[in-house]
């Protein structure tokens, strides 16, 4: 008997926080969220290390404090940071895990959402792997809707945000070729869940 596709695809988050589809690669990178608080905010970014280059290592090996800064002249500046996020989301649609979703990744900084600052505490971090310069793969949007759908059922999430709209003037990411209507769209939620969509 052959298992059908479709019940592999399916993907649960279990009570420690980590999805069933995702390859775990643990990042020392996170703590307890304050008041053991649950993620309210899914912040959407794009990371490629080097910028534009896809494909390789390098950012898991960022997110597990593990990089080789000689390798690449950009790393330099990147020696002693400490960063994660949740989740990143390859080029081909596979998705990994760095961080429990029930602890607080360190993937937004300095931020504030609609006067709440410090997002880490309640958001949860997924990372499409692109640019700012580059438009993103059907593959990821599928995984980032599966996965999104995914979050929403199982903590009380009620905002979906970029990098962008929480850190403006600091950040720019997930960029111009992001595609926030079809992702509105894929995702089949209402649009109170974009805020920042429906101030433009
Ligand atoms: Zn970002």
């Amino acid at each position: 008997m052959t298992q059908s596709p479709r019940a592999e695809a399916i993907a649960t988050v279990d009570a420690d926080g980590w999805l069933s589809t995702a390859t775990r690669l643990p990042s020392p990178n996170y703590e307890a969220r304050p008041g053991a608080i649950e993620p309210t905010l899914i912040v959407v970014h794009n990371i490629s290390l080097p910028p534009d280059d896809f494909g390789g290592d390098a950012i898991r090996d960022f997110f597990q404090n593990r990089l080789d800064h000689d390798a690449h002249p950009y790393f330099e500046q990147l020696r002693g940071m400490r960063v994660s996020a949740h989740f990143v989301i390859r080029r081909d649609g596979a998705i990994e895990q760095y961080v429990s979703c029930n602890d607080r990744a360190w993937h937004a900084g300095v931020s504030e959402f609609f006067g709440r600052e410090r997002c880490n505490d309640f958001s949860i971090g997924i990372e499409l792997e692109g640019s700012d310069r580059f438009a993103f793969e059907h593959a990821q949007y599928e995984a980032l809707q599966t996965l999104v759908g995914v979050l929403a059922k199982r903590y009380p999430i009620d905002a979906l945000a970029g990098h962008s709209d929480i850190a403006p003037g600091r950040k720019t990411d997930p960029g111009p070729h992001f595609d926030w209507p079809r992702f509105v769209r894929a995702t089949g939620l209402s649009s109170r869940f974009f805020p920042y969509l429906n101030q433009a």
